[in-house]
């Protein structure tokens, strides 16, 4: 029997090709176009590229930096969080989220997650509050937003800061405002396979604050207002200008790859629906996510089986995440456990996804699951 052309090819997780392909006169254009300027640090590009994204997200200020680790540790900076501190935050994420607050010198504490949503579970968060807590950090994991009212009202009872780690949801909204501007701070992710991703690192804090703006704006540019008039101890943090420009170009089509995401999500529900044995991701949980993965959980101990059956046809699949940050190596004399994140970390499988994913490529994907698991 004659296999279908698209066996032939191999499926990688996420196919920025199209894109490049698409936009590469415009990228070129504006490339060169800092050339000719020859500012390649704080110019206009960043300076257009903080107004544009702010207008988008409706918020008031957004300081572009030079990635989404960046952003979270000079938040919690900001917050005055540092040693002596402890922040709530989800185990079920990347290793950045937890090693920020690690970084500023305060101590991670772990609430467990809901494992229909990967997103912490907002009912677990009380419970490990102490005098210590300054802050929380939400991390709308793979393009879902958590539960924002309920983070809002213990952050407003015990005084907490709300750091939301965005890095992942460029566009999602929780009851029509978008992810990144309900906290204190919004921290954005620009690295290349994130929705809204530069050709290299980058990253951004958004913020309704202007007191906040103006000390982040500070950090990032070791500490001065003005050059050479240092005011704070601050970092080599900024965005360049290369990247602003790539991301001015790819800014005005978000949306419309947000909603080619979600799109290719449902096709994925079509295929897969009541599939025995695996268990597809919550949809609309608490508002508008834009499906930066698609992650299935794969029941009765069979993910590694399923993912190895799938390489074998070309196609590639990742587990975000394969240990919960409880159980890194950093952070292993915590000594805690966390039920529901390291039931995940065994389960979860993320298929390919994107903009340009074509329905075809998605149908062999299902295709493919449905019969790993026969
Ligand atoms: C990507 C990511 C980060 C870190 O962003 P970088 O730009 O790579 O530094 C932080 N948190 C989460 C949840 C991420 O996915």
């Amino acid at each position: 029997m004659e296999q279908p052309p698209v066996t032939l090819k191999r499926v990688p997780v996420l196919d920025l090709s199209h894109e490049i392909m698409e936009l590469k006169p415009q990228l070129l254009r504006s490339i060169e176009d800092v050339l000719d300027k020859g500012a390649f640090i704080m110019g206009e590009n960043v300076q257009e590229f903080e107004r544009e994204a702010a207008e988008h997200l409706g918020v008031q200020h957004a300081i572009a930096l030079n990635s989404g680790t960046d952003a979270l540790v000079l938040a919690l900076l900001t917050a005055g969080v540092g040693p002596g501190d402890e922040v709530v935050t989800t185990p079920f994420t990347f290793f950045a989220t937890a090693e920020a607050i690690s970084q500023v010198g305060a101590v991670p504490v772990f609430a467990d997650v809901d494992p229909r949503t990967f997103n912490l579970d907002v009912n677990r968060i009380e419970e490990v509050i102490t005098p210590r807590t300054k802050a929380i950090i939400p991390v709308h994991l793979f393009g879902q937003v958590v539960d924002m009212d309920t983070i809002l009202e213990l952050a407003d009872r015990y005084g907490l800061y709300v750091v939301e780690d965005t890095a992942q949801a460029f566009g999602a909204e929780y009851k029509g405002r978008k992810a990144g501007t309900i906290g204190d701070f919004g921290c954005f992710s620009f690295f290349p396979s994130k929705n809204l991703g530069a050709y290299g690192d980058g990253g951004m804090i958004t913020t309704n604050n202007t007191v906040f703006a103006e000390r982040v704006s500070m950090l990032r540019a070791h500490g001065s207002k003005k050059k050479y008039m240092n005011e704070l101890v601050g970092y080599n943090s900024r965005l360049d200008e290369i990247q602003a420009a790539i991301l001015r170009v790819k800014l005005p089509y978000i949306e419309e790859w947000n909603e080619a995401r979600r799109r290719a999500a449902d096709v994925y529900r079509e295929l897969l629906d009541k599939t025995p044995g695996i268990l597809l991701p919550a949809e609309e949980f608490y508002g508008r996510h834009v499906y930066h993965q698609f992650t299935i959980r794969v029941l009765d101990g069979r993910r590694d089986e399923v993912q190895t059956k799938l390489a074998a046809k070309g196609i590639s699949s990742v587990v975000y995440y394969p240990i919960p940050v409880h159980q890194l190596p950093v952070y292993h004399h915590l000594r805690i456990s966390q039920p529901a994140a390291e039931l995940l970390a065994g389960e979860v499988l993320s298929l390919p996804i994107g903009p340009k994913i074509e329905a075809s490529v998605q149908q062999f994907v299902a295709e493919s699951v449905i019969e790993a698991l026969r």
